[in-house]
């Protein structure tokens, strides 16, 4: 199934290529604040799935083109990334010791955006805003000290994700937790569509030019291994999205760019516009301070 959010809150399944709103059927208030309704629809997925696809065949198709669509799970209790998790982006990013050591980092939930909504650059001069095409782990069930076995029964769902960074020497959470900085979409595919996360091809374009095609089997910590580091350390709960790493490929984007990831088979693509934003924090902190 493909879940998604769109037109001010509302819940849509994906259902013979057209949009199907199944907002009431999942029991979710569009004007909720804050907006935990996709949280508890996770939560509660399996007790409802079937009455939620009785409710999407009901329901007129509507063209994907015509809605908005907004970001899957607005309001997770985390947003971890995992950084540099294929062997060649750590030979051009000049830092084995991460990808060898690995671990994770948070980003700020609020950075999180739809496929239908804009990047907005920070007003920066001089700095560089990179693309990082990344596969997202949604999160389906409270999990701690979960086994590498066990790992994917937690998975909810798959998603693309973009982990936008402005590059430089300030902490990872400052350049990476920009609003907007995080689209994910362009909406989240189960997991019994993804029987194997490690069977993934990850590109992404700006405009025309390809920049990043890579296969998640070439994760230095497979999805599997990730959730178990995760989850011995901090609580997993459900709406949890995990930003996965990226491939070598990184770059630069600039005003008027459409960034395009693809992920397949069966996850999505999602094209996004990058626009200018306001603001932003450019005094250069020395990172061991
Ligand atoms: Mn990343």
């Amino acid at each position: 199934m493909k879940l998604l959010r769109f037109n001010g809150g509302r819940v849509g399944l994906v259902l013979d290529g057209t949009v199907r709103d199944i907002t009431a059927a999942a029991g979710v208030d569009p004007a909720q604040w804050p907006p935990v309704g996709m949280v508890q629809l996770i939560a509660s997925f399996g007790a409802k799935r079937e009455q939620l696809l009785d409710a999407a065949r009901r329901a007129p198709g509507l063209d994907l083109a015509s809605v908005h669509l907004e970001t899957p799970v607005p309001w997770p209790n985390k947003l971890i990334a995992i950084p540099v998790n294929y062997h060649a982006h750590a030979l051009e990013m000049s830092s084995p010791a991460i990808s060898k050591n690995g671990g994770f980092f948070v980003k700020s939930a609020s950075s999180l955006s739809g496929a239908s909504d804009p990047i907005l650059l920070p007003d920066l001069p001089g700095r560089a805003v990179h693309h990082e095409a990344e596969l997202a782990i949604i999160v389906g069930r409270r999990g701690r000290h979960v086994s590498r076995e066990d790992a994917l029964e937690y998975v909810f769902g798959y998603a693309c994700l973009l982990d936008m960074t402005v590059r430089g020497k300030q902490e990872r959470a400052i350049r990476k937790s920009y609003d907007t900085f995080t689209p994910v979409g362009p909406w989240i595919t189960t997991a019994d569509e993804v029987p194997d996360p490690s069977a993934l091809r990850v590109q992404l374009w700006v405009n025309d030019e390809s920049r990043q095609d890579a296969y998640t089997r070439d994760m230095i910590v497979d999805v599997p291994e990730i959730i178990a580091m995760c989850s011995s350390v901090v609580t997993l709960e459900p709406g949890d999205v995990i930003a996965t790493g990226t491939a070598e490929g990184v770059g630069p984007v600039s005003v008027g760019d459409t960034v395009t990831i693809d992920i397949s088979p069966g996850v999505g693509r999602m094209a996004v516009r990058v626009e200018q934003g306001q603001g932003g924090w450019n005094i250069a902190i020395p990172r061991d301070v």
